[in-house]
């Protein structure tokens, strides 16, 4: 029987997560939807065909136990992650920054983590980020080390805990924040993709990894007047989760095409 692609979602028991779920269920994948609220997730696992997994990206345990029953039901591995999770909270406090970043910088980069030995032969990472994220938001100096092309995971984390001590202490401006922990998360997740690439590039599976921006959506973040639909800003994303295997790594895409950032 040829080998049905499995793919993993993350944040998927509603908006662009589902619908990445349904574009990747009607082209045959094999889709194991996780949620953080279990009965949504499982209903919108029910009604479009897909496994349904509990993972709640802020919290360690539970991503620790995502990775042990994928491996437990799908000991051959996955083909395609999606880490989509993320919140856009109202406010801007410490609590705001820190809930942020842990949500939309840190579940992606520990969701990855856990994964990265599950992922197969051309496996295709998706880090769902945001034009939001924009590095010119940022003081000089932030966006040089942001830049730096020796950047390390630990010094992109010390970053984004940076942020938020900068935030805690009511010095974030004068330090070369903007007032936007969704921008600052969205910086870090774009930032981790390009460094994840670099860092996997002697990889033998020959992994892609990429961030995408699936333009403005709506969906409950993006609202009832974003410009496009659910369906378009989705397929943004399923475009990086079905690259060829001579497709790009390490980049940041919008509708299939290198964005700004
Ligand atoms: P949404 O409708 O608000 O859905 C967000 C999803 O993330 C929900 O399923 C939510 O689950 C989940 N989530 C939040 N925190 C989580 C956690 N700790 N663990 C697991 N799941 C968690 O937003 P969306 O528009 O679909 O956004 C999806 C992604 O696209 C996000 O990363 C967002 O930043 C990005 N994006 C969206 C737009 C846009 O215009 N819509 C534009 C650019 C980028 P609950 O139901 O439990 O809250």
């Amino acid at each position: 029987m040829p080998h049905r692609p499995l793919a993993l979602v993350t944040g998927a028991n509603r908006g662009l997560g589902r619908e990445v779920c349904r574009q990747l269920l009607a082209r045959g994948y094999f889709v194991v939807l996780t949620a953080r609220d279990e009965a949504s997730g499982r209903a919108a696992a029910g009604a479009l065909g897909a496994e349904f997994l509990p993972l709640d990206v802020a919290d360690p345990g539970s991503v620790t136990a995502l990775a042990a029953a994928l491996r437990d039901r799908h000991p051959d591995g996955l083909d395609v992650l999606v880490c989509n999770a993320g919140v856009a909270m109202d406010g801007f406090d410490e609590h705001v920054a820190r809930t942020t970043v842990d949500i939309n910088f840190f579940g992606a980069a520990r969701t990855v983590d856990a994964l990265l030995p599950q992922l197969r032969d051309g496996g295709r990472v998706v880090l769902v980020s945001s034009g939001v994220g924009d590095r010119n938001r940022l003081s000089a100096a932030l966006r040089a080390a942001v830049d730096a092309p020796d950047l390390s995971r630990e010094r992109l984390a010390g970053l984004m805990n940076q942020f938020v001590a900068d935030v805690r202490a009511g010095r974030h401006t004068a330090a070369g924040w903007p007032t936007s922990a969704y921008a600052v998360s969205k910086i870090g997740v774009t930032a981790l993709a390009h460094l994840l690439a670099r860092d996997l590039a002697g990889d033998p599976r020959h992994l892609r990894i990429n961030a995408v921006c699936p333009g403005w959506a709506r969906t409950d973040m993006g609202g009832p007047h974003a410009e496009r639909s659910a369906e378009a800003g989705a397929a943004s994303i399923v475009w990086a989760a079905t690259l060829p295997a001579d497709g790009p790594t390490g980049g940041f895409f919008r509708d299939g095409e290198p964005a700004a950032w």
